[in-house]
């Protein structure tokens, strides 16, 4: 029988965190860490051709990795080296290290450059997924027993849509499977019908669908009484001007989650102290920060920054060791009131997004960031035209910004303000245009797509 519902769902109710894991200290939990290292290590060299290659060419013996200390001398696995892989040996790659006849769910990654990647579960690696899930999802204020309506794709074996309905019904909370979706106007009459006390959903689509009801339907959000956004899928749950204007919106508290499918669903999350989300599975992943032109691993001290990189060391199916996730994160803080004693972090940017602007690295989320704190001088709006091949450029960077909705400011004195701005906090000389407001494409299902590949077609751009 497939565990539906954690033992400890009934207890967790009044508990301040869902595991007890999640308060132990680092010798505790790096005792754990090491032992279970060294066990998946021995597990990948006995069945996954994939990484006993690997380790060879980097010299490495079966006995090499012993501790957390031992991890620098592995080489990183990088993403285009799963996506061979998995083409290499259909379905599941060369780095599937369980039966195929042991797995028993299979999710994809949203693909977003190029063709989707498969992973693949068996029953001890599904539990775990809804477990570190179902801290992340506690962590963020949901209960057992809340009704949850769930705004994330629910299609395409999008670890957002299903994994997530699954840790929510493991913690004894309740999905009503709606997703992204299923439109609108669908969830909109979910939200209104059932009067959910959580609501999950990409931070910019869960401020759309406040937009829509007010405008469409003459009502407001607030009057459903949802006690918390579970925000993620995208870096503007971090960004304090958007999230307060969700927060507003839906007369909510806004609670930030991150993960991915190469390791699992969700395993960092935000606490009621909402100073940055912990790690929330330490026992089944290790995370390490790293310097992302070096590859030299960092300390997680308050303010460092760096490139999120995981090893699995409880994984059966699809395990993955020193993975660069392209995610680029800060740490926030190393201690909590809230009783974890996992580090915090934000998440300003991935890899695939970044952009190189006369030898400046720019994460489009910062020139985000930077033009909802303009409102309401403009209405947040923005887009970056990355008109040029790769990632870099040696001209200004083009940017759209779209005014505010009865705006009366003098279009040359906005554009060297926004210009200013951005050179000011960026570094970064940029050439900014203003559209007319609404010209702008608001989010829909789909994740925002800040950086565009050519200059949208919009009427009176100036
Ligand atoms: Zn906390």
């Amino acid at each position: 029988m497939v565990q539906y519902v954690s033992e400890q769902a009934a207890s967790v109710g009044s508990m301040p965190y869902f595991s007890p894991i999640e308060a132990l200290g680092p010798d505790a939990i790096g005792e754990i860490q090491d032992r279970r290292l060294r066990a998946q290590y021995a597990y990948l060299w006995a069945n996954s051709p994939f990484y006993r290659r690997k380790f060879e060419a980097a010299g490495l013996g079966p006995d090499s990795i012993r501790t957390r200390a031992d991890l620098a001398r592995v080489p990183f696995t990088l993403k285009p080296e799963l996506r061979d892989s998995l083409k290499a040996a259909p379905p599941l790659g060369e780095h599937l290290a369980a039966a195929l006849s042991d797995v028993i769910q299979i999710q994809a990654s949203s693909g977003t450059t190029g063709s989707p990647s498969y992973v693949g579960l068996t029953r001890q690696d599904a539990i775990m997924w809804q477990e570190s899930s179902a801290r992340s999802l506690f962590a963020c204020g949901i209960r057992p027993g809340d009704r949850v309506l769930h705004g994330f794709s629910m299609s395409k074996g999008f670890v957002g849509g299903l994994p997530i309905f699954q840790a929510l019904q493991y913690m004894g909370a309740l999905d009503i499977p709606i997703g992204a979706d299923g439109g609108v106007d669908r969830l909109l009459a979910a939200a209104f019908d059932l009067k959910p006390q959580a609501v999950v959903g990409t931070p910019n689509f869960l401020l759309h669908l406040a937009e829509v009801a007010q405008s469409q339907l003459g009502r407001s959000v607030r009057e459903i009484g949802v006690r918390r956004l579970v925000v993620g899928g995208e870096p503007g749950g971090g960004i304090p001007a958007l999230r307060e204007r969700i927060a507003m919106a839906w007369g909510a508290t806004v609670c930030e989650l991150m993960g991915g499918t190469d390791l699992g669903v969700i395993y960092w999350a935000e606490c009621d102290e909402q100073a940055g989300m912990h790690m929330t599975a330490p026992d089944h992943i290790i995370a390490e920060l790293i310097d992302p032109v070096s590859g030299e691993a960092r300390a997680f001290d308050e303010g460092a920054t760096g490139e999120l990189v995981y090893t699995a060391i409880h994984r059966q199916a699809s395990p993955v060791f020193r993975f660069r996730s392209g995610d680029h994160v800060v740490v926030t803080a190393t201690r909590c009131r809230c009783g974890r004693a996992q580090p915090m972090i934000r998440c300003f940017g991935r890899t695939d997004d970044m952009l190189i602007v006369r030898g400046v690295n720019l994460f489009p989320s910062a020139v985000q960031d930077l033009v909802e704190g303009m409102r309401p001088t403009v209405s947040g709006q923005v887009r970056l035209i990355a008109d040029f091949d790769g990632h870099t450029t040696q001209r200004n960077l083009k940017v759209v910004v779209e005014r505010a909705e009865h705006d009366t400011v003098d279009p040359d004195a906005l554009r060297r303000e926004i210009e200013g701005r951005i050179r000011g906090a960026l570094s970064v000389k940029a050439e900014v245009m203003l559209a007319p407001y609404g010209s702008i494409e608001k989010p829909g299902a789909a994740k925002v797509k800040l950086v565009l590949r050519e200059m949208p077609s919009i009427a009176g751009l100036q």
